[in-house]
């Protein structure tokens, strides 16, 4: 499934202003570990704060993110995204990217050049 997300959306959804720089640095520094679940409507994540803290994202079927949460107790006080939530997303959104332009394309054009190839022996 396509994940309707992007940074912008990330940067508004974020608690405050500065959330979404520490989540970003969080994320660049590859304390983002897996994602649980990618391609399905509901992802698992662990990042690396202060401690570790695991965390979960529902998406409806067309894409929207609907739920989340996190074990910190930041994402319990404000209404808005944690760090972590702004790491994990920023990383789903990476690897979203990733499969768009990545090895996808590259298959599908190798295949199509080796079906090219055949069509021209007969
Ligand atoms: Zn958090």
């Amino acid at each position: 499934m396509r994940y309707l997300i992007d940074e912008e959306l990330i940067k508004k959804k974020a608690a405050l202003p500065t959330t979404f720089q520490k989540g970003s640095s969080l994320y660049r520094l590859n304390n983002v570990f897996g994602l649980t679940g990618y391609g399905s409507a509901s992802i698992k994540t662990t990042v690396r704060g202060s401690q570790n803290y695991r965390l979960f994202f529902e998406f409806d079927p067309k894409g929207y993110l609907v739920e989340w949460g996190c074990s910190c107790p930041a994402s319990k006080k404000y209404k808005g995204l944690c760090k972590h939530t702004v790491a994990a997303l920023l990383k789903l959104d990476e690897r979203q990217k990733d499969d768009d332009s990545g090895p996808h394309s590259f298959l599908l054009s190798n295949s199509s050049k080796k079906m090219l190839m055949m069509s021209w022996k007969f």
